[in-house]
């Protein structure tokens, strides 16, 4: 048995087997192809092979598994047989003399967006198998060995880096894991990890002859066993069942306010990435959502998604959460979120560079598809909106500006609009030191931690090498973070927080101290915080 440390943001615990990834964007060398025909053999030869390898697959899964395991590869093959599908791909390498791993990403890519973008969670699912059926031709066409790839089991996933819009294209279903070579625990990629409630280990020496061994995670110890023997891994299933049996019993608080036995209330939402993390949240108790990152829906689109499209999407939030605090955080896309339609050129330093509330103000244009889809969903409740990486008060006068252009626009159009509540993250260290300003411009302020420990202590916050320089309990972070608290409540807003350090039970207190008034964190975050707060003694 190997022994390998790295580093992890939650105690999750994951046992399985590994499955080595391999970036699509590798194995897409080629956009242009030379002998469309020959392409058009190669894409023939690798579709009647995934068939037939979808339906051995399901045989040996009904025979060892069962039925509804079963219908997966079923359902696999119904998808990669639609006519409009297979058309597509053709269609590609023919007409426009793609080759057949090019035809194969952006049809399959562009149906994914599709599916995500609905509002039906059965559908959003789909989007997942659309990504292992893409996963699957394109490994057949590569002619490399995959071994773990007809993996029926779940499994802990290896890569050498994740990005945020690989993480989001991953099928959690069958997802226990993953352990990376690159990224850190306060990366959007481990921040995802965390919604999906799987454990996620970076600056791991992964090796690819790891690839189909069985491992064991342990979040809590920061470290992952390689080959580990039967007495360990029935150590940690009965660690895994107590976990288990501990979220079942906390499942009592579900109901209960988040208040300390003196009596202080303080409110309790969830940070979602998609709406279909809606579900999660409800059930471990939220009182709304924090922080929606709305850019995670459209990190992969090819395309920029219209307003009718965001509309839809927004008005399904605020539907599914009726009159509850829902927070939309208009687009954080730079950094390390690239999406294709923007475009963004490289940059000597992304974090300190083109990023959320910088781009919308330069491409008003773009930021007013946003704001106006979002005007016209709160026509049908109230709904906040929070603008990201404020770090002057010309940006949020500029973002009210847009706001109020968009508003005027809707009523000549005569399209109905609401009236939402704007606030600002609190992310940087200039903010903090013109909250007070800051605080007369907007109705609220949320604590962006992770971004504003990373402007603070001035360090990369996706560089796994400075982790041990990374301390979300620095004195200079608690005193921004008590700054930030007293002006709001000069001002008379509310002020949360919404970064990772809300979560940190260790702090739980500290912040109650400096008169935080809610926390906004991952959903399966909620109840253990919760019991914090009810348990809490004073001193
Ligand atoms: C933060 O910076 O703390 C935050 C909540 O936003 P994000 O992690 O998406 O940058
Ligand atoms: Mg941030």
């Amino acid at each position: 048995m190997l022994t390998i440390t790295g580093q992890s943001i939650s105690s999750e615990i994951a046992i399985g087997m590994i499955r080595f990834y391999r970036h699509k964007k590798n194995i897409i060398n080629d956009a242009v192809a030379a002998d469309p025909d020959a392409e058009l053999s190669r894409y023939q030869v690798a579709y009647h092979t995934t068939m037939e390898q979808l339906q051995l697959l399901h045989d040996k899964t009904l025979e060892q598994i069962g039925p509804e395991e079963a219908a997966i590869f079923e359902m696999h093959r119904m998808l990669l047989s639609d006519r409009q599908f297979h058309h597509a791909i053709v269609h590609s390498i023919i007409q426009d003399h793609k080759t057949a791993e090019y035809a194969i990403y952006s049809v399959g890519e562009e149906l994914w967006n599709r599916f995500i973008q609905m509002d039906d969670p059965y559908i959003q699912a789909r989007g997942a198998d659309i990504q292992d059926i893409m996963n699957r031709l394109l490994f057949l066409l590569s002619g490399k060995k995959e071994s773990s790839m007809d993996a029926t089991e779940p499994f802990i996933l290896m890569a050498e880096d994740l990005s945020p819009s690989e993480t989001v294209q991953l099928n959690s279903s069958r997802l226990l894991g993953f352990i990376t070579r690159q990224g850190s625990p306060y990366s959007h990629t481990a921040i995802l990890a965390k919604t999906m409630n799987v454990p996620a280990l970076m600056h791991i020496d992964i090796e690819e002859a790891w690839d189909g061994h069985m491992a064991v995670i342990d979040g809590a110890k920061q470290c992952v066993y390689i080959d580990p023997p039967e007495e360990l891994i029935a150590e940690y299933r009965s660690k895994q069942a107590s976990m288990v049996k501990e979220r079942r019993e906390l499942q009592t608080l579900k109901e209960l306010p988040a208040v300390t036995p003196d009596g202080h209330r303080i409110a309790l939402y969830a940070n979602i990435n998609t709406p279909a993390d809606i579900e999660s949240a409800v059930k471990q108790g939220a009182e709304g959502i924090g922080l929606f990152r709305s850019e995670f829906l459209y990190l992969n689109t090819q395309e920029y998604p219209d307003e009718e499209v965001q509309y839809h999407i927004y008005r399904h939030v605020l539907e599914r959460m009726p009159g509850r605090h829902v927070v939309i955080r208009t687009l954080d896309l730079g950094a390390d979120k690239k999406s294709p339609y923007l475009a963004l050129e490289p940059e000597e330093n992304p974090a300190l560079g083109y990023r959320a509330i910088r781009i919308c103000l330069n491409r008003p244009e773009l930021f007013k598809i946003q704001l106006r889809a979002l005007l016209r969903a709160a026509a049908q409740g109230q709904l906040h909106i929070m603008f990201p990486m404020i770090t002057s008060l010309w940006e949020i006068r500029r973002a009210k500006e847009i706001v109020a252009e968009c508003k005027a626009e809707l009523a000549e159009e005569q399209l109905p609009y609401g009236d939402p509540i704007l606030g600002i993250m609190i992310e940087t260290p200039a903010a903090v030191m013109i909250a007070e300003e800051l605080a007369k411009e907007v109705d609220f302020f949320s604590i962006g931690t992770n971004d504003l420990a990373q402007y603070t202590l001035a360090l990369d916050r996706n560089n796994a090498k400075l982790h041990d320089f990374y301390d979300p309990h620095h004195p200079a972070l608690m005193r921004m973070i008590r700054m930030t608290s007293d002006a709001a409540h000069t001002a008379g807003i509310p002020v949360s927080i919404c970064g990772e350090a809300g979560a940190d039970l260790s702090l739980t207190e500290t912040f109650i101290r400096m008169g935080i008034d809610a926390l906004s964190v991952a959903p399966n975050s909620l109840l253990p915080l919760k019991r914090t707060i009810r348990e809490m003694s004073f001193h």
